[in-house]
């Protein structure tokens, strides 16, 4: 299991909330990159020391059009020879560059809010554990789950991840969340039956169907306030 800055649940032991009986475990699942922080800066130079020291004549705009898959899925996608190579290149330019990563204005007060109001906080994300963790830490919140290709499953835009991360939370697909800035995510959400909002803030455009889309982090609280609790089925049951 992957893990994170904040310690996940015990393999095999479903972790517990303080809700009631009747209000089942939700989970705000959330993409690192352009939804929780800007690294486009940080994207931007490791890209910049890929061309320079690969003679690589591609520009960023082409890159980041795949943004949200695995680094290596990108190069073949772009058609770029010794893909790992390039990846350390990327990769070590990336941790020099990490200070120039900014959080998402207001993205932490609205996930402080969500853990009060005791919803799980996860990360589900394209990006290496080793690169995504001290990021995720400039937030400081409460991330039950951390999930990333450096875990088991298929990467984005695939639904593993997702599905992944609540199991490690315990919780259905249909009380979950999942936002995100880019069409595989999208992808991955509608692939593991879980309801997605686009961040309109981020780096990408939606595709079809048309998502909910929201402008900034203090849009979501909305969720908060659209809870139907479960009345119990006890009239009118076929069995
Ligand atoms: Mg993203």
């Amino acid at each position: 299991m992957t893990t994170s800055p904040i310690p996940p649940p015990s393999a095999g032991t479903a972790p517990t909330k303080r809700t009631s009986p009747s209000t089942p475990p939700r989970a705000l699942l959330l993409d690192l990159d352009g939804v929780l922080l800007d690294t486009r800066p940080v994207m931007e130079e490791a890209w910049r020391e890929v061309q320079a020291t690969h003679g690589l004549d591609m520009p960023f705009a082409l890159y980041e059009r795949h943004l949200g898959r695995e680094f290596i899925d990108i190069m073949h996608r772009l058609g770029v020879g010794d893909a790992e190579l390039v990846h350390e290149t990327y990769e070590k330019a990336s941790r020099s560059a990490s200070h120039l990563a900014r959080q998402v204005a207001g993205i932490a007060e609205v996930l402080h809010a969500f853990a009060a109001a005791d919803w799980w906080l996860g990360v589900v994300t394209s990006k290496p554990l080793d690169r995504a963790a001290p990021l995720l830490a400039q937030l400081s919140c409460p991330f039950a789950t951390v999930r990333t290709p450096s875990s088991v499953g298929r990467a984005k835009p695939a639904p593993d991840p997702i599905l992944l991360a609540l199991i490690d939370l315990g919780v259905d697909p249909s009380e979950a969340t999942y936002v995100g800035d880019m069409a595989v995510d999208q992808e991955s959400a509608a692939r593991a039956g879980v309801a997605y909002v686009h961040a309109g803030w981020g780096y990408g455009q939606p595709t079809s169907p048309t998502p909910e889309i929201i402008a900034s982090p203090q849009e979501l609280l909305r969720l908060l306030h659209s809870v139907e609790p479960s009345e119990p089925f006890i009239e009118g049951s076929l069995v």
